[in-house]
């Protein structure tokens, strides 16, 4: 069965269209998420680029040869800027600027200058390989974070795009011949080639949703384990952390300490300035925890004015130092109403690690039992279990 070119050409434009037409709506209903316009210009170059390959011979060359293959070369741009987006990722900008300054004069020539359809198909493959290989390259550093069910399709997109940049690179220089001496008359490989392509960038749009829908997740997820007020973990958040840790300790025999942290009377800071004080206090006591802590460790607000922080590879001794730095820092949490600065006072129970503890439960439990001594003998001190 021959494969008619514009026709090729037509269904896949129509079908772009469709998928173009999807991800440009979801842009426009999630406006802040950059990185779905980034792909939906990616989207519209494609459609817009086919559209004028098939038009070829029936409009004039500056649209339907350079155009067309700047649009092409926008399509691969646009994709990488919008996982540059997505991911926080930083893009060679001046070296993007100066490829698409590059190709368009490259364009211009081979087709003005010297009319020559080899050199057009091995100028454009050549980067359609290399910045497809170089999307790989962006992707590939993810696969821990999303998985295989997430970069499949994007990934396989991208692979495909540089075997057929180098299949017709390799097409045009072998089989001169069948080539013919422009696109109208391109062999059945070449048609077969570009009908790939047009698979690989349907393949590759259906990877952008795959790719959202994980960052939706993602985001959901993280959501879902932050606390709003204070921004440190909830519980949902914390389990697992403290899981992890603990699997960490048991492995590696790294000593690990757990404070468990109530402010002082916190009813009566509601009862006496108002619930907006209270969670100011709430707000500076996370900060304060942020501040006084390593980056590794782990600190959540557990529930109500109930905080906790797990410390890993620190003796029991320097625990305790360090809860005592907690304990004694500046708990200043605003001014009342006559200008006096509003404080809060904490109290810690503390609790390490034994050869002997089954379970990060056991831990907690005697991190809790030291809080409730330390809260019995007056509030406002550090009692290690
Ligand atoms: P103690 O020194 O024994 O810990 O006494 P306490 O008053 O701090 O403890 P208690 O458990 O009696 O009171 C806790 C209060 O925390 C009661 C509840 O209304 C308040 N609370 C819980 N969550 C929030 C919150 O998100 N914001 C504010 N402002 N208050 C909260
Ligand atoms: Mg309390
Ligand atoms: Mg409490």
């Amino acid at each position: 069965m021959p494969l008619h070119l514009p026709t090729v050409l037509l269904f896949a434009g129509l079908l772009m269209a469709a998928v173009t037409a999807g991800i440009g709506l979801l842009a426009h209903r999630e406006r802040r998420r950059a990185y779905l316009w980034h792909w939906t210009a990616a989207l519209v170059s494609t459609f817009v680029g086919m559209l004028l390959f098939g038009l070829r011979g029936l409009a004039p060359d500056l649209l339907t040869v350079v155009l067309a293959n700047m649009l092409l070369l926008g399509n691969l741009l646009f994709t990488m800027s919008g996982y540059q987006r997505l991911f926080g990722l930083a893009l060679p900008r001046r070296a993007m600027a100066s490829l698409v300054a590059v190709q368009l004069l490259a364009f211009l020539w081979l087709t003005y200058g010297v009319d020559h359809y080899p050199s057009r198909v091995y100028a454009f493959n050549s980067t359609l390989a290399a910045l497809s290989a170089a999307s790989v390259a962006l992707l590939w550093p993810q696969r821990r974070r999303l998985g295989w069910t997430v970069l499949a399709l994007p990934i396989g997109a991208h692979a495909l795009q540089v075997l057929l940049g180098l299949a017709r690179i390799g097409l045009t220089a072998f089989d001169p011949v069948t080539v013919g001496a422009n696109f109208q008359a391109a062999s059945q490989a070449h048609v077969a080639a570009i009908m790939l392509n047009s698979f690989a960038a349907m393949a590759l749009a259906f990877g952008f949703l795959t790719l959202h829908a994980a960052h939706l997740l993602e985001e959901l997820d993280q959501q879902a384990s932050t606390d709003l007020l204070t921004g440190l973990a909830n519980r949902r958040g914390f389990e697992p952390a403290l899981r992890h840790e603990w699997r960490r300790r048991e492995r590696l025999g790294v000593a690990l300490s757990m404070l468990v942290i109530d402010i002082d009377h916190f009813k009566q800071i509601n009862d006496r300035h108002g619930h907006a004080a209270g969670d100011a206090a709430l707000r500076h006591l996370g900060q304060v925890l942020r501040q006084h802590l390593r980056p590794y460790d782990l600190s959540a607000r557990l529930g109500g004015e109930e905080f906790c922080v797990v410390q890993t590879g620190i003796t029991p001794q320097e625990a305790l130092l360090a809860a005592e730095r907690l304990r004694a820092a500046d708990l200043c949490f605003g001014r009342d109403l006559q200008g006096e600065p509003l404080q809060m006072t904490i109290s810690i129970g503390l609790a390490s690690a034994l050869p002997e503890d089954r379970d990060p439960g056991e831990l907690l439990a005697r991190a809790d039992a030291a809080l409730y001594l330390a809260k019995a003998e007056g509030r406002n001190r550090v009692v290690r279990a």
